[in-house]
């Protein structure tokens, strides 16, 4: 919940001149609110940028009663190829459970969107060594339910709670162990699909970080907050890709 929609619009303007003078093979998500979606989205089309959007959230339902929500499908009509599901603010501000977040997950596969799954332990769960089995627990309530076809479609990514807007980072080796883990119990139900889920890391991602975050084995892309509402910094994050 950052910026005007002048400002996130300018935001993008600069991501673009400056994804320019990059490189071109990293794939570039922008997820503004949804009061900017229409107003990105059309200078993202109009520069013939290869930028996706995003929105940061959908209902559980696909239309209907459900005053002050916006359906996936509405958000599809705004050119949204991707919606984050599940981010621990929407899961502790906002009470999303798995039963919920899986509803969410369903309506944006129906209306041909890619769900960004967001998993992650709290501070307590890692002070008590139990951070597998609760990231383990969030993807089996939420991601077991899709079929092989819908999980094909998933992105799957590890925010430490922790580690979100504090300045503090999961070490590399912590990134690592938890990815690795996170596509291993992919695995137990997919098989195979698991190795090509890409697995992003969020949490205080920052340019002088990301190289060493982004160079372990199963680490395939970050999910970038504060860092990403300055242009350069967030470009500087994905040329270390
Ligand atoms: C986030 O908001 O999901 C996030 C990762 O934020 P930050 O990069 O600021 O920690």
């Amino acid at each position: 919940m950052n910026s005007s929609i002048d400002g996130g619009e300018t935001l993008v303007k600069e991501i673009i001149e400056l994804m320019k003078q990059g490189k071109s093979d990293v794939t570039l998500i922008v997820a503004p609110p949804f009061t900017h979606l229409e107003r990105v989205s059309k200078r993202v089309a109009a520069s013939g940028a290869s930028i996706a959007v995003a929105a940061q959230n959908c209902a559980h339902k696909e239309w209907g009663a459900y005053t002050g929500e916006v359906s996936a499908k509405m958000l599809k009509e705004l050119s949204c190829q991707y919606v984050i599901i599940g981010h621990s603010e929407r899961r502790e501000y906002f009470g999303e459970g798995s039963d919920l977040l899986l509803m969410k997950c369903k309506e944006a596969l129906a209306a041909e969107m890619k769900p960004i799954f967001c998993v992650g332990e709290r501070l307590q769960e890692r002070e008590q060594g139990e951070e597998f089995n609760y990231v383990s627990k969030q993807i089996r309530e939420v991601l077991f339910h899709l079929s092989d076809k819908e999980m094909e479609q998933v992105v799957v990514a590890y925010e430490p709670v922790w580690a979100i807007g504090t300045g503090k980072t999961a070490t590399a080796a912590q990134a690592q162990e938890m990815h690795s883990h996170i596509r291993g119990v992919i695995a137990e139900k997919f098989g195979e699909r698991a190795k090509s889920i890409s697995i992003l890391y969020g949490g205080s991602c920052n340019p002088t970080n990301a190289k060493e975050l982004f160079s372990q084995e199963s680490v395939d892309g970050g999910l970038i907050g504060g860092a990403s509402l300055k242009s350069d910094q967030f470009i500087a994050i994905a040329n270390s890709f």
